[in-house]
């Protein structure tokens, strides 16, 4: 039954649901308005039952002997009971009908009503004959006399208000089937319009494959949860398809980059193998070889970080960071190569404390100030300054290198761009700094720029959000 139930489509279980739901709730509904105006109707009935009782009461005596009198006068055995009396039955401890006062024949009885419940107070209907229902309130009756408690029963006819109540219960059994007959149809006919862009949304997400990462699910109403759940698809698509053209272009980069360094490795070992040469000519090959193996495997670890930084892999961690640190570490670890140059580089940075990555955020300083370092002439002082500008933190490197012509500028953060291949090429770049900075500051909510520094030199700003 379960898996029988799991099986339906969400269209029948929810007409299902209004059909069994909605039955059970207009049975009870219906069942409670029923006995409500049920209990309304027969007030009058049981008022008028009360008052006879009182009559009964004050005109009714048991003698010791047990004989009955009606008005002080003894009631004959055989009298017709005047239908103007008060009707009523008395029955004695023992549970023996003592006497049925009531102006019916017996022929006209089908059936008598059950022996009372001793000593208890209650109201019931008795159906007596096809076309005669009573309405019956028993009560326990003590009879002083014989130091008794006998139950006295007394009823009035039940039939006017059944007529009203029958009208309602056909109202009931003939309604209750249409409304849930209408809720069933209505409910899948509405669930069908409602849950057909679910439909598309399977239909498309069918069709898109890895060639096809392109195609989108339709939105074909935003505010409602199908709609929410194809933007929130949509965009986990867009991330596959920004993580597949990273992985694409990762491979056509690489393969195009690699090919260089591995034609020259391969030719320095062939050139070396053609005639047998000196240990010391040998140890020259083997180290060029060795210098072009590790160009290969840092280009490769530079390609693998930009790829995985333009396909959203880091996960961005945000912390606070002390800027002025930062920075004074990054230059530390690169004071070796500027040393050798015979460069100064000299930080301002005032202490402050941003809400950053601090992974990402180094890799960028450290990239710019790599770059500072090796495209500045020997004996010039590079500087480093932190500050801050409203909302923002500013970290800008300049040096007194020679610049960047203004036809160049604009494709700085492009990937293997080198203004000058060959002289670049001679100092360890491959042209995809700039663009692993931009990826990490895209990352961090921050941008790079390029600015020419007085007396021709460069200017690198990383500006980073304060919030
Ligand atoms: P690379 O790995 O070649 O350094 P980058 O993306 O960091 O790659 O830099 C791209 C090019 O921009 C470099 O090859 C160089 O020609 C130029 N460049 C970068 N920084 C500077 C600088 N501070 N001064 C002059 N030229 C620079």
């Amino acid at each position: 039954m379960k898996t029988w139930w799991r099986r339906r489509t969400l269209r029948f279980r929810l007409a299902a649901w209004y059909g069994v739901g909605g039955t059970l709730l207009l049975a009870a509904f219906s069942a409670t308005l029923y006995s409500y105006v049920a209990e309304t109707m027969a007030r009058p009935l049981d008022s008028e039952l009360q008052q006879d009782l009182a009559e009964i009461r004050l005109r009714l005596a048991i003698t010791a002997e047990g004989e009955l009198r009606w008005n002080r006068a003894a009631v004959a055995d055989e009298a017709h009971w005047n239908s103007e009396n008060p009707w009523f039955e008395l029955w004695n401890e023992q549970g023996e009908l003592v006497r049925r006062f009531w102006p019916f024949t017996e022929t006209r009885i089908e059936s008598v009503p059950l022996k009372p419940e001793p000593g208890r107070e209650r109201i019931s209907i008795f159906s007596v004959a096809r076309d005669l229902r009573l309405r019956v309130l028993s009560v326990p009756y003590a009879v002083p006399d014989r130091g008794e408690t006998w139950m006295i029963r007394v009823m009035t006819v039940h039939r006017p208000m059944a007529d009203g109540l029958g009208a309602l219960r056909l109202i009931i059994v003939v309604a209750l089937p249409v409304v849930v007959a209408l809720l069933v149809l209505g409910g899948y006919a509405l669930t069908r319009r409602w849950l057909k862009p679910l439909d598309l949304m399977v239909a498309e997400a069918n069709r898109i494959t890895m060639d096809d990462l392109g195609r989108r699910l339709p939105v074909v109403n935003p505010h409602d949860e199908l709609g929410r759940l194809a933007g929130v698809f949509n965009v986990t698509l867009d991330r596959l398809e920004e993580s597949f053209v990273a992985l694409d272009r990762f491979v056509a980069d690489a393969s195009h980059e690699l090919r260089t360094p591995l034609t020259t490795l391969r030719s320095v070992g062939e050139v070396g193998l053609r005639r047998s040469r000196t240990v010391e000519e040998y140890r020259e090959i083997i180290g060029s070889m060795l210098e072009e193996a590790q160009r290969l495997q840092l280009l490769t670890q530079r390609l693998l970080e930009l790829a995985s930084t333009e396909g959203g892999a880091p996960a961005v961690q945000h912390t606070p960071v002390r800027l002025d640190e930062l920075v004074r570490r990054c230059v530390g670890e690169l004071g070796i190569l500027a040393e050798n140059k015979n460069q100064r580089v000299l930080v301002e940075a005032p202490e402050c404390t941003a809400h950053t990555d601090p992974i990402l955020l180094r890799q960028a300083v450290q990239n710019l100030v790599d770059n500072a370092i090796k495209y500045s002439p020997a004996g010039t002082t590079i500087q480093v300054k932190v500050r801050e500008t409203g909302d923002h933190w500013v970290i800008e490197v300049t040096d007194e290198g020679p610049g960047i012509s203004v036809e160049h500028r604009s494709r700085l953060t492009a990937r293997f761009f080198r203004p000058d291949s060959g002289r670049d090429r001679g100092r360890g770049g491959f042209g995809l700094g700039l663009a692993l900075t931009k990826a990490y500051l895209r990352l961090l909510g921050g941008t790079v720029e390029y600015a020419p520094a007085p007396g021709g030199g460069s200017t690198f700003r990383l500006t980073l959000p304060r919030v």
